[in-house]
């Protein structure tokens, strides 16, 4: 379970409608605790895909470390990421999971249709190493 405050799930879904027709990206910090994960910032950061910014996403390593620190000086970490997905429903693509590494950690993706943010769906990464890992459904929770 995914857990958002109106504020953060706002921003996440304003920034994929802010980068359209192109893909947003950015992580989002909080607290893991066992199946729940709790989000208390998202930071934005930069598509670095230059080729097909419209259907694929790549976070800077600089970005990750950045969000790294300042989460954990505020004694948070990364729980998840979060990206958009243009014209195209909130579902994982190959290619998200082949890139997704974070296990334990919640992927989060907007559809925006025609510039506006529509669905917005969360999966959790379990399982132990790349070879058994699963992109599974989870709920995701908005508390104003
Ligand atoms: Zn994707």
């Amino acid at each position: 379970m995914l857990k958002l405050k109106q504020s953060d799930y706002d921003e996440i879904r304003h920034h994929g409608e802010q980068t359209y027709p192109h893909e947003c990206c950015g992580i989002l910090l909080g607290i893991a605790d066992g199946e729940e994960r709790m989000v208390q910032a998202t930071v934005r950061c930069h598509n670095t895909r230059t080729d097909s910014p419209r259907n694929r996403y790549h976070i800077d390593p600089g970005e990750l470390v950045r969000a790294q620190r300042a989460a954990h000086e505020r004694g948070i970490d990364i729980v998840g990421f979060y990206h958009s997905h243009p014209d195209h429903p909130a579902l994982w693509s190959q290619t998200d999971f082949n890139e997704a590494h974070w296990i334990g950690c919640s992927y989060l993706i907007t559809s925006v249709e025609q510039g506006r943010a529509a669905l917005t769906n969360s999966f959790a990464l379990t399982g132990s190493s790349e070879e058994d890992k699963a992109l599974v459904d989870e709920e995701v929770v908005v508390e104003s």
